[in-house]
Protein backbone atom coordinates (compact mmCIF):
# COMPACT_ATOMS: atom_id res chain seq x y z
CA UNK A 1 0.00 0.00 0.00
CA UNK A 2 1.68 3.54 -1.11
CA UNK A 3 -0.94 5.47 0.85
CA UNK A 4 0.12 6.21 4.55
CA UNK A 5 -0.94 8.19 7.21
CA UNK A 6 0.24 8.55 10.72
CA UNK A 7 -2.68 9.92 12.74
CA UNK A 8 -6.41 8.74 12.87
CA UNK A 9 -9.36 11.05 13.18
CA UNK A 10 -12.61 9.34 14.15
CA UNK A 11 -15.19 12.13 14.27
CA UNK A 12 -18.24 13.84 12.73
CA UNK A 13 -18.67 15.68 9.73
CA UNK A 14 -17.11 18.66 8.97
CA UNK A 15 -13.55 17.46 9.29
CA UNK A 16 -12.89 16.76 5.28
CA UNK A 17 -11.92 20.73 4.49
CA UNK A 18 -9.36 20.47 7.05
CA UNK A 19 -7.67 18.38 4.94
CA UNK A 20 -5.06 18.99 2.46
CA UNK A 21 -4.43 17.16 -1.15
CA UNK A 22 -7.35 15.06 0.21
CA UNK A 23 -7.70 11.42 -1.24
CA UNK A 24 -10.40 8.65 -0.23
CA UNK A 25 -9.97 5.02 0.38
CA UNK A 26 -12.62 2.32 0.55
CA UNK A 27 -11.16 -0.41 2.70
CA UNK A 28 -11.68 -3.61 3.59
CA UNK A 29 -10.92 -5.16 6.89
CA UNK A 30 -11.25 -9.04 8.10
CA UNK A 31 -13.84 -7.39 10.26
CA UNK A 32 -16.15 -5.75 7.38
CA UNK A 33 -16.71 -2.48 5.94
CA UNK A 34 -15.25 1.08 7.69
CA UNK A 35 -18.29 3.51 8.42
CA UNK A 36 -17.30 5.00 5.27
CA UNK A 37 -14.66 5.87 2.72
CA UNK A 38 -11.35 6.64 4.62
CA UNK A 39 -10.03 10.73 3.26
CA UNK A 40 -6.61 10.39 3.62
CA UNK A 41 -4.47 13.92 3.22
CA UNK A 42 -2.57 16.00 5.52
CA UNK A 43 -2.43 18.85 8.01
CA UNK A 44 0.75 20.62 8.09
CA UNK A 45 2.98 18.10 8.09
CA UNK A 46 1.43 15.21 9.60
CA UNK A 47 -0.26 13.05 7.61
CA UNK A 48 -3.90 12.10 8.57
CA UNK A 49 -6.47 9.47 7.83
CA UNK A 50 -10.33 10.52 8.85
CA UNK A 51 -13.34 8.12 9.20
CA UNK A 52 -16.80 9.83 9.73
CA UNK A 53 -17.69 7.80 12.79
CA UNK A 54 -21.62 7.25 11.77
CA UNK A 55 -21.19 7.44 8.30
CA UNK A 56 -21.41 10.85 5.84
CA UNK A 57 -25.06 9.85 6.11
CA UNK A 58 -25.44 9.30 10.21
CA UNK A 59 -26.44 6.25 9.34
CA UNK A 60 -25.05 4.19 11.70
CA UNK A 61 -26.41 4.53 15.32
CA UNK A 62 -23.78 4.54 18.08
CA UNK A 63 -24.49 0.50 18.68
CA UNK A 64 -24.34 -0.26 15.15
CA UNK A 65 -20.89 1.57 14.20
CA UNK A 66 -18.50 -1.10 12.91
CA UNK A 67 -15.81 -0.16 15.66
CA UNK A 68 -13.40 -2.56 15.01
CA UNK A 69 -13.21 -2.19 10.91
CA UNK A 70 -12.93 1.21 12.08
CA UNK A 71 -9.89 1.10 14.31
CA UNK A 72 -8.17 -1.75 12.41
CA UNK A 73 -8.43 -0.06 8.71
CA UNK A 74 -6.66 2.99 10.50
CA UNK A 75 -3.87 0.84 11.50
CA UNK A 76 -3.45 -0.90 8.75
CA UNK A 77 -2.85 2.52 7.11
CA UNK A 78 0.41 3.12 9.00
CA UNK A 79 -1.77 5.18 11.90
CA UNK A 80 -0.62 4.60 15.21
CA UNK A 81 -2.01 7.81 16.72
CA UNK A 82 -6.00 8.81 17.33
CA UNK A 83 -7.95 11.77 18.40
CA UNK A 84 -11.21 11.03 18.95
CA UNK A 85 -13.58 14.18 19.18
CA UNK A 86 -17.20 13.33 20.12
CA UNK A 87 -20.30 15.54 21.61
CA UNK A 88 -21.42 14.50 25.32
CA UNK A 89 -23.72 15.64 27.78
CA UNK A 90 -22.45 16.11 31.08
CA UNK A 91 -23.01 15.21 34.53
CA UNK A 92 -21.64 18.04 36.60
CA UNK A 93 -23.45 21.76 36.69
CA UNK A 94 -20.32 23.76 36.35
CA UNK A 95 -19.36 22.12 32.74
CA UNK A 96 -22.13 23.80 30.51
CA UNK A 97 -22.86 23.49 26.94
CA UNK A 98 -19.31 24.51 25.09
CA UNK A 99 -16.95 22.87 27.84
CA UNK A 100 -14.26 21.11 26.51
CA UNK A 101 -13.32 17.84 28.51
CA UNK A 102 -10.34 15.62 27.74
CA UNK A 103 -11.47 12.54 30.00
CA UNK A 104 -8.60 10.50 31.61
CA UNK A 105 -10.81 7.48 33.06
CA UNK A 106 -14.06 5.12 31.33
CA UNK A 107 -16.74 3.73 32.64
CA UNK A 108 -17.87 1.30 30.61
CA UNK A 109 -22.07 0.73 30.25
CA UNK A 110 -22.66 -0.44 27.24
CA UNK A 111 -24.16 -4.16 26.08
CA UNK A 112 -23.82 -6.52 23.74
CA UNK A 113 -21.05 -4.47 21.81
CA UNK A 114 -18.43 -6.92 20.47
CA UNK A 115 -15.32 -5.36 22.52
CA UNK A 116 -12.31 -7.21 21.60
CA UNK A 117 -10.65 -8.41 18.56
CA UNK A 118 -9.08 -11.95 20.02
CA UNK A 119 -12.17 -13.64 20.41
CA UNK A 120 -10.44 -16.94 19.04
CA UNK A 121 -7.51 -19.00 19.81
CA UNK A 122 -6.43 -18.04 23.36
CA UNK A 123 -7.31 -14.85 25.52
CA UNK A 124 -5.21 -11.84 25.09
CA UNK A 125 -5.44 -9.72 28.20
CA UNK A 126 -4.63 -6.53 28.01
CA UNK A 127 -4.30 -3.72 30.66
CA UNK A 128 -6.85 -0.73 30.41
CA UNK A 129 -6.02 1.15 33.84
CA UNK A 130 -5.64 3.96 32.15
CA UNK A 131 -7.54 3.88 29.05
CA UNK A 132 -6.20 6.89 27.09
CA UNK A 133 -2.67 7.88 25.56
CA UNK A 134 -1.12 10.78 28.39
CA UNK A 135 0.59 12.33 25.51
CA UNK A 136 -2.67 12.98 22.79
CA UNK A 137 -4.06 14.20 26.22
CA UNK A 138 -1.69 16.97 26.54
CA UNK A 139 -1.73 18.01 23.71
CA UNK A 140 -5.41 18.07 23.35
CA UNK A 141 -5.77 20.21 26.56
CA UNK A 142 -2.52 22.42 26.20
CA UNK A 143 -4.35 23.58 22.17
CA UNK A 144 -7.85 23.60 24.13
CA UNK A 145 -6.38 26.28 26.65
CA UNK A 146 -4.55 28.12 24.12
CA UNK A 147 -7.77 28.56 21.77
CA UNK A 148 -10.16 29.61 25.01
CA UNK A 149 -12.29 26.81 25.09
CA UNK A 150 -13.62 26.14 28.98
CA UNK A 151 -11.27 22.96 29.10
CA UNK A 152 -11.20 20.07 31.91
CA UNK A 153 -7.78 18.56 31.99
CA UNK A 154 -9.32 14.51 33.38
CA UNK A 155 -12.67 13.11 34.07
CA UNK A 156 -14.63 10.18 33.60
CA UNK A 157 -16.63 9.67 30.21
CA UNK A 158 -19.57 7.04 31.09
CA UNK A 159 -20.08 5.00 27.74
CA UNK A 160 -23.74 4.01 27.75
CA UNK A 161 -25.50 2.14 25.16
CA UNK A 162 -28.12 4.05 23.94
CA UNK A 163 -29.67 4.94 21.43
CA UNK A 164 -31.48 6.30 24.02
CA UNK A 165 -30.31 9.00 26.76
CA UNK A 166 -30.43 8.55 30.46
CA UNK A 167 -32.99 8.42 32.93
CA UNK A 168 -32.71 10.56 35.52
CA UNK A 169 -31.95 8.42 37.82
CA UNK A 170 -29.50 6.86 35.50
CA UNK A 171 -27.82 9.74 35.31
CA UNK A 172 -28.22 11.32 39.37
CA UNK A 173 -26.63 7.77 40.11
CA UNK A 174 -23.41 8.72 37.26
CA UNK A 175 -22.97 12.08 39.10
CA UNK A 176 -23.33 10.69 42.19
CA UNK A 177 -19.96 8.90 41.57
CA UNK A 178 -18.33 11.99 40.36
CA UNK A 179 -18.26 10.64 37.00
CA UNK A 180 -18.04 13.88 34.72
CA UNK A 181 -20.01 13.26 31.07
CA UNK A 182 -21.97 10.67 29.22
CA UNK A 183 -21.55 9.26 25.73
CA UNK A 184 -22.75 6.67 23.73
CA UNK A 185 -18.89 5.96 21.46
CA UNK A 186 -16.35 6.00 23.39
CA UNK A 187 -16.54 2.12 23.85
CA UNK A 188 -15.43 -0.02 22.70
CA UNK A 189 -13.64 2.46 20.56
CA UNK A 190 -11.14 2.95 23.20
CA UNK A 191 -10.64 -0.44 24.22
CA UNK A 192 -10.18 -1.43 20.49
CA UNK A 193 -7.15 0.94 19.97
CA UNK A 194 -5.57 -0.08 23.03
CA UNK A 195 -5.87 -4.16 21.69
CA UNK A 196 -4.08 -2.56 18.65
CA UNK A 197 -1.44 -0.68 20.76
CA UNK A 198 -2.68 2.44 19.14
CA UNK A 199 -2.76 5.86 21.65
CA UNK A 200 -5.88 7.12 21.45
CA UNK A 201 -7.52 10.68 22.77
CA UNK A 202 -10.85 11.36 23.16
CA UNK A 203 -11.76 14.93 22.64
CA UNK A 204 -15.26 15.40 24.38
CA UNK A 205 -17.70 18.54 23.67
CA UNK A 206 -20.33 19.41 26.00
CA UNK A 207 -23.26 19.78 24.21
CA UNK A 208 -26.15 20.03 27.14
CA UNK A 209 -26.37 18.50 31.05
CA UNK A 210 -27.76 15.19 31.20
CA UNK A 211 -31.05 14.42 32.39
CA UNK A 212 -30.32 14.74 36.30
CA UNK A 213 -28.19 17.59 36.48
CA UNK A 214 -31.26 20.04 35.43
CA UNK A 215 -34.77 20.25 36.34
CA UNK A 216 -36.23 19.68 32.54
CA UNK A 217 -37.08 17.38 30.05
CA UNK A 218 -33.44 16.41 28.96
CA UNK A 219 -31.86 17.07 25.69
CA UNK A 220 -33.09 15.70 22.09
CA UNK A 221 -31.27 14.73 19.54
CA UNK A 222 -31.94 17.83 17.11
CA UNK A 223 -30.11 19.74 19.86
CA UNK A 224 -27.39 17.98 20.11
CA UNK A 225 -26.68 18.23 16.39
CA UNK A 226 -28.00 21.54 16.20
CA UNK A 227 -25.13 22.50 19.02
CA UNK A 228 -22.65 20.83 17.50
CA UNK A 229 -23.71 22.23 14.16
CA UNK A 230 -22.47 25.32 15.59
CA UNK A 231 -19.40 24.44 16.75
CA UNK A 232 -18.07 22.33 14.22
CA UNK A 233 -15.35 25.49 13.48
CA UNK A 234 -14.10 25.43 16.61
CA UNK A 235 -13.58 21.96 16.69
CA UNK A 236 -12.10 21.37 13.73
CA UNK A 237 -9.64 23.89 14.53
CA UNK A 238 -8.73 22.34 18.02
CA UNK A 239 -8.84 18.94 16.88
CA UNK A 240 -5.96 20.12 13.42
CA UNK A 241 -4.07 21.91 15.84
CA UNK A 242 -3.95 19.17 18.53
CA UNK A 243 -3.14 16.79 15.39
CA UNK A 244 0.24 19.05 14.79
CA UNK A 245 1.13 18.87 18.30
CA UNK A 246 1.39 15.70 19.01
CA UNK A 247 4.94 13.90 19.03
CA UNK A 248 6.70 12.58 15.81
CA UNK A 249 8.09 9.81 18.24
CA UNK A 250 5.95 8.22 20.63
CA UNK A 251 7.60 8.22 24.23
CA UNK A 252 3.95 6.93 25.81
CA UNK A 253 3.80 3.09 27.08
CA UNK A 254 0.84 2.81 24.68
CA UNK A 255 2.86 1.47 21.36
CA UNK A 256 3.95 -1.75 24.08
CA UNK A 257 0.40 -2.29 25.21
CA UNK A 258 0.99 -5.80 23.80
CA UNK A 259 4.39 -6.72 24.54
CA UNK A 260 4.86 -10.29 25.78
CA UNK A 261 1.55 -11.46 25.17
CA UNK A 262 1.17 -14.37 22.43
CA UNK A 263 -1.25 -13.08 19.48
CA UNK A 264 -3.52 -14.80 17.48
CA UNK A 265 -2.16 -13.30 14.16
CA UNK A 266 -0.22 -10.55 13.16
CA UNK A 267 -1.31 -6.73 13.36
CA UNK A 268 -1.48 -5.10 9.95
ZN1 LIG B 1 0.12 7.02 23.56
Amino acid sequence: MVTRADIGVIGGSGFYSLLDDAEELQLATPYGLPSDVVTIGRIGSRSVAFIPRHGRDHRFPPHRIPYRANLWALRSLGVRQVLAPSAVGSLKAEYGPGALVVPDQLVDRTSGRVQTYYDTDGAVHVSFADPYCPSGRAAAVKRAQEGGWQTVDGGTLVVIEGPRFSTRAESQWYAANGWSIVGMTGFPEAILARELALCYTSISLVTDHDAGVEAGQGVTHDEVLEFFARNVTRMRTLVSETVQSLPEERTCSCGSALDGLKLPFELP
